[in-house]
Parts: C-alpha cells; structure tokens; sequence
C-alpha cells in the first residue's frame, strides 16, 4: 500500500511540484488549497491527484479535513506543510491584520497541521514531516518582517519537533528555498526582481521542481536518519 502524503498548498506553485514529485514517488498524494478553485480543478484534470479545500490557518478547518482524509484515504504518514502567503510592506507602515495573516497562515498552520497528525504519527512509529521555510526566515528581508518572522519560526519549529519525534521514527525537516518562479513573486515589482536576480550568484531563479526532488528525497525511506535539517537550496544567495 502506497503511503498517504498531504501537501499544504498543493494545487500550485511549488506546493503542485512537490504534489506531482510525490506521486511519481509513488505515495497517494492528497493536494490542499484555500480558495483558488479554477486551479484547483485544473490540477485535478492534469495530474489525478485529489484535493481537498481548508484554510490552513483555522485549526478547527484542519482538525475536520484531516479527519476526512484519513478515513477516505488512509492514515497521514507524509505532511508536508506548505500553504503560504506574503502581504509585505515595511514595519513602520505595517497594518497589524498584514502581521497577523501572515503569521497563522505561515506559522501557525505548521502547528495546526503538526499537531493533528503527530499524535498518529507516534502511534504507528513513522512519519515524515517536512515544512518549507524560505531564505527569508534564514536571513531576513526588508518589507518582511512578517514573513521573515514566521519562516524563521517555522525553523524553530521543525527543530524541536525533530528532537520530541526522533525516538518515534519520525524525521522532522524544513526545506528553505530561495526565489522560486511562482505567482507568489508575481507581486514583487520587475524592477525590485531584476536586482534580486543580480544579487543571486546562479544568475537565476529556481524551479518548483527543484524544490520538489529535496522533498521527495526527505520524504523516502533513504531519509530516515535525517531530522531536525534545514535544507537550503537558494542558487548561492545566502549560505547558513
Ligand atoms: P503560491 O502563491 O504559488 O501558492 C500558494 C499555495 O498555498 C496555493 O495552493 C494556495 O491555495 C495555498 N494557500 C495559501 N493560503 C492558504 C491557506 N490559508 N490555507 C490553505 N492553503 C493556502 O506560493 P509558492 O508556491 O510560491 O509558495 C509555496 C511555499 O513556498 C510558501 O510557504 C512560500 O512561503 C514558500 N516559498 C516560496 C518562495 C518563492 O520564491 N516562490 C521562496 C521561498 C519559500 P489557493 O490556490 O487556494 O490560493
């Protein structure tokens, strides 16, 4: 029997890379989302994989669809936490709604998520968690102290998570990407994205799929005896 992963944010941008990497890894992949249902449906129809709609930020939201997917599908073995957003602006002009969005969608669903499935995860003495952090949360960014504060919380939390979890047979990992083509960088100005390429010694974004070939090696057995990392894959912008 295939193992069941859950992908956070599964239907797009990296989180639909790591979706298909998965399933061509050979685990039952279920792919989540909040609220684009046109890309959701399209993802059905182009790769198989099934879906299920919650706002990972809302525990109660969590706590209902994890239920239905282990009773419909199996037993949760591999999450993967990626569901994420940016509403960037500087501190100084910095709402405290933008704060607040930012730090449960990003953070705090890495708790929702963790802790409705760990305790099964315990029970059957193996799981995979691993939550994709950014270089952001490693080295901080200007109009990100929300994003760059939750990523780096997000860090804190696979560490320790990883020490709690490790006598349990369950690795707890972050993958930190640096800029990855995906509509999240849609909002960055092309003037601001030409200097951030500039400074990035690959002299390129990455790919989706090359965040997803790290999360599908974290995810397999050859993984086992990794845990607490955080894998940075950033073209040589920022080295930890
Ligand atoms: P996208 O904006 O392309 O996709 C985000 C995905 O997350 C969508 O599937 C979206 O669902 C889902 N999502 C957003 N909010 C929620 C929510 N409240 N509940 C459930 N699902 C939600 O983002 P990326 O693929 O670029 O980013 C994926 C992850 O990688 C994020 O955590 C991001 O911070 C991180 N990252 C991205 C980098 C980049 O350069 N792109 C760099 C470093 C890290 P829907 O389709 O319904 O909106």
């Amino acid at each position: 029997m295939s193992r069941v992963a859950v992908v956070t944010g599964g239907t797009r941008g990296i989180g639909r890379a790591i979706s298909v990497g998965l399933k061509n890894a050979g685990f039952n992949v279920v792919a989540t989302y909040n609220a684009n249902d046109e890309a959701a449906q399209r993802f059905v129809a182009e790769t198989g994989i099934c879906i299920q709609k919650f706002d990972v930020s809302q525990f109660k939201e969590c706590e209902k669809a994890v239920q239905i997917i282990a009773k419909e599908v199996g037993p949760i073995e591999v999450l993967v936490n990626n569901a994420g957003i940016t509403r960037d602006a500087m501190l100084h002009k910095m709402e405290r709604e933008q704060w607040h969005e930012v730090i449960e969608t990003n953070l705090s669903s890495c708790f929702n998520m963790c802790r409705l499935v760990i305790e099964d995860m315990r029970a059957r003495n193996f799981g995979r968690i691993i939550n994709i952090t950014s270089v952001n949360g490693q080295k901080g960014q200007i109009g990100q102290v929300n994003y760059s504060a939750a990523k780096a919380g997000v860090i804190g939390l696979t560490k320790a998570l990883a020490q709690e979890s490790a006598a349990k047979g369950i690795t707890v990992n972050a993958v930190a990407p640096g800029y990855i083509k995906t509509d999240m960088l849609n909002t960055v100005p092309s003037t601001v994205m030409d200097k951030i390429i500039s400074l990035i010694p690959a002299g390129r974004l990455g790919s989706p799929e090359e965040v997803a070939k790290a999360v599908a090696f974290l995810a397999s057995d050859y993984a086992g005896y990794v845990t607490g990392i955080t894998f940075s894959m950033n073209g040589g912008q920022y080295f930890v």
